[in-house]
């Protein structure tokens, strides 16, 4: 396909920083550190992320779904990969032809990759997850006595923490002990506790292996300070046209934006469909040359306008939507989510562009 320069908005993706964030993490946790890259490396490109991480010494993968972890096995085929919604709707056999582990969070699912270890005569791999308080996937605490895993070589038993984000939240001691308290059944099992908040929580969410996500990504681990991450993408558009507003106009639809004075409109072709949030209307603001230049009036689907009456910004000028000025977090905060929804909305419209492939 032709590249349409100058035209579409430009998404670049600093691959670099995603393997030094790996590193920090991986520096940050006193044993090993897997990488999540479920949703497609959270949006970002996980054919291009994952080969970068696995260069950059990381040797255990985390997808969310068969299908994402079939995709990436080429590319990684001596790591660990393991699926962290599980078996189902699968058959075991789809798992085992490609040496791909689901993590077994029920009884009837550690009793399907049971038979499929005797149906193969061979041990099969597995990683446990015990539910600790999401509520979500996971065996009960409960199931932990007596569980017959004959038939499996348990990699990792594992849980996920609640509110890693929340350092003083007591649950993360709580989900900490009933863990230790679990692996009491398991000994000599190796374990998996922390997400990326979690390796920042110090000790108390230390086991054999963290599984980051959102941190490799930019996201700021430790909401309450500043980030130790590094930021890893922008995104720019350029101005397809400039509308000379005067006192009274409005813009957009509904017309929830009025000019009180003569007024410059920058419009951008990005809108909602493209990951930038509708609920970002008179909430946040692009950058050109640095200078913050508001969002005014309602995000459309494929169009965005911006107040650039104090900038000197023309048609064919480029503002920046997302970048070192203003990262994911920010613009979450501005849309009342959070980082992670902003880089997995991120569109398929966007020209890609990798830096340090
Ligand atoms: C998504 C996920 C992670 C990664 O979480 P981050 O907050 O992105 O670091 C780890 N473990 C499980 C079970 C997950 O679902």
């Amino acid at each position: 396909m032709r590249t349409l320069a100058q035209v579409t908005a430009t998404l670049t993706i600093d691959l670099d920083a995603i393997a030094e964030n790996w590193r920090l993490a991986d520096a940050q946790h006193p044993r090993m550190t897997a990488a999540v890259v479920k949703a497609n490396a959270y949006g970002l490109g996980a054919d291009k992320i994952v080969p970068k991480l696995a260069a950059a010494g990381c040797r255990h993968f985390f997808t969310a779904h068969l299908e994402e972890a079939l995709k990436i096995r080429p590319l990684i085929p001596r790591a660990m990969l393991a699926v962290l919604n599980g078996l189902y709707p699968h058959n075991p056999a789809e798992f085992t032809a490609h040496n791909i582990i689901p993590v077994l969070g029920s009884l009837p699912e550690i009793a399907a990759w049971r038979a499929e270890a005797a149906r193969l005569g061979r041990a099969l791999p597995a990683i446990l997850h015990f539910d600790t308080g999401m509520s979500r996937l996971g065996l009960a605490t409960a199931d932990a006595l007596g569980l017959d895993t004959s038939g499996l070589t348990l990699e990792f038993i594992m849980t996920h923490l609640v509110s890693a984000d929340s350092p003083n939240d007591p649950r993360n001691a709580a989900q900490a002990a009933a863990f230790r308290g679990i692996a009491k059944h398991f000994p000599k099992i190796r374990t998996s506790l922390a997400n990326s908040s979690g390796i920042f929580l110090g000790k108390l969410a230390h086991s054999t292996l963290a599984r980051p996500g959102a941190a490799l990504y930019g996201i700021n681990p430790t909401p309450h300070l500043p980030n130790p991450m590094r930021g890893t993408i922008r995104l720019t558009a350029p101005i397809l046209q400039v509308q000379l507003l005067n006192p009274g106009d409005t813009v957009g639809y509904n017309a929830t934006w009025t000019a009180q004075h003569p007024s410059r409109i920058a419009v951008l072709g990005v809108g909602y469909a493209d990951g930038y949030h509708r609920a970002l209307s008179n909430q946040t603001a692009a950058y050109f040359d640095g200078t913050p230049v508001p969002l005014v009036g309602r995000v459309s689907m494929d169009l965005t306008t911006f107040d650039i009456t104090d900038t000197n910004a023309g048609q064919g000028d480029t503002l920046e939507l997302l970048g070192p000025h203003h990262g994911p977090d920010d613009l979450a905060r501005a849309a009342g989510t959070n980082g992670y929804e902003i880089l997995t909305a991120l569109g398929n419209r966007y020209q890609r562009h990798y830096i340090g492939a």
